[in-house]
């Protein structure tokens, strides 16, 4: 019963990083038992809220197409607000390019912001 030991981090309490806690090892499981990365609302890698660490070059992905402009070939910014996430393409002047891999950097940020909001 993995699960069942897992489940105990949410219940932990380490005050302000509790839920970013809990919800980084839900996902990290969760990616194991075939989660799509790229859909997930905490970073595996900087270990914190994907909205955090999203303008890190390291979520600039060409072979999938996430924060990337194809036309251009370049990378995309990301602007984080208190709400939503908007991508721009500093070449071609693009707002959000409409690719499934963008539309979903978005919506995992906007999930990313409104959780880490609820604490
Ligand atoms: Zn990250
Ligand atoms: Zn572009």
């Amino acid at each position: 019963m993995r699960r069942r030991a897992h489940l105990r981090l949410v219940t932990s309490f380490e005050a302000e990083d509790a839920t970013l806690t809990a919800v980084l090892g839900a996902e990290d499981l969760a990616e194991e038992l075939g989660l799509d990365p790229h859909a997930r609302v905490t970073c595996g890698w900087h270990r914190c809220w994907l909205h955090q660490c999203v303008a890190s070059p390291d979520h600039v992905i060409p072979v999938t197409g996430h924060r990337w402009c194809r036309p251009c070939g370049s990378p995309l910014e990301v602007f984080v607000d208190e709400t939503t996430a908007q991508l721009f393409c500093p070449t071609c002047g693009t707002r959000t390019p409409d690719t499934a891999a963008n539309r979903q950097v978005v919506r995992a940020c906007r999930t990313s912001i409104a959780a880490a909001r609820a604490q």
